[in-house]
């Protein structure tokens, strides 16, 4: 069943999202070459924890820390780790979560860490287009298919493939509601979106193939071809004039331009 959500309930929710999008922000003012994955999650906790918040993730199915971070091949799930390096060269997506006021925020970012490759700037910057063009479609009386195809044809035209065995999903009480917000899939397809449809979209995008490994560690998810990954994700929430987004990226852009 679909939690459609008051208008009310939308701005708790985007309360949630603006706190993701800040601490996104603030880490993108910690991203260099010589930093670990673990003191990224520790500069992520403390933030949400003194802006009132509680880390979404954190014991969420038991996961230990605050913040997803996967390095390169990682597509999503990282766990934080004090041996884990960032270096010259390498992308990292981020996926952070809150919980506040009963509701919940989540949102992703891949950050290149100094320059990288131009093919893998690339996969960057057609993941984040990829992700604009899903949004595009979240209007009243399309539906989910709507967004996955836009999102699908956008990223397989650019050469890239997309990650099936993980998707996008309603927002709202709970992290992970319905519907499914598949990344591939026909136009006309899935469920109706209405008025008050809250959902993440988040396009996980291989610069190689499409196939990918579940580690051993439960979590981590990597390329079965070890070919880097990208993964952007918004809150939006569908209202009479279309997309309302509840995430955005400009203290992301701030920090990395100011
Ligand atoms: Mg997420
Ligand atoms: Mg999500």
């Amino acid at each position: 069943m679909i939690n459609y959500k008051s208008p009310e309930e939308i701005e708790l929710l985007r309360e949630n999202n603006l706190l993701v999008s800040k601490t996104l922000g603030e880490l993108a003012k910690h991203i260099r070459p010589g930093v670990s994955t673990l003191e990224l999650d520790k500069v992520a906790e403390d933030y949400i924890r003194s802006h009132g918040a509680v880390p979404g993730f954190l014991g969420y199915n038991g996961f230990p820390n605050t913040l997803c971070v996967s390095i390169n091949e990682e597509v999503v799930h990282g766990i934080p780790s004090a041996k884990r390096i960032l270096r010259e060269g390498d992308i990292v997506s981020i996926d952070c979560g809150t919980r506040m006021r009963g509701f919940y925020g989540d949102s992703a970012f891949t950050f290149a860490v100094g320059e990288v490759a131009p093919e893998v700037k690339k996969l960057l910057e057609v993941t984040r287009q990829a992700l604009l063009l899903g949004v595009a479609q979240a209007r009243v009386g399309n539906r989910i298919g709507d967004i996955a195809h836009a999102v699908q044809s956008y990223t397989e035209t650019n050469g890239f493939s997309i990650v099936r065995e993980l998707v996008g999903h309603g927002l709202g009480r709970q992290m992970h509601e319905e519907p499914e917000v598949a990344n591939y899939g026909a136009r006309g397809r899935g469920p109706l979106i209405r008025e008050g449809l809250v959902i993440c979209i988040e396009p996980m995008v291989n610069l190689g193939g499409r196939a990918v490994v579940f580690e051993k560690d439960g979590w981590t998810v990597r390329t079965k071809d070890r070919k880097p990954s990208a993964h952007f994700e918004y809150a939006i929430a569908v209202t009479p004039q279309g997309p309302d987004v509840l995430t955005t990226f400009e203290f992301i852009e701030q920090a990395l331009n100011g």
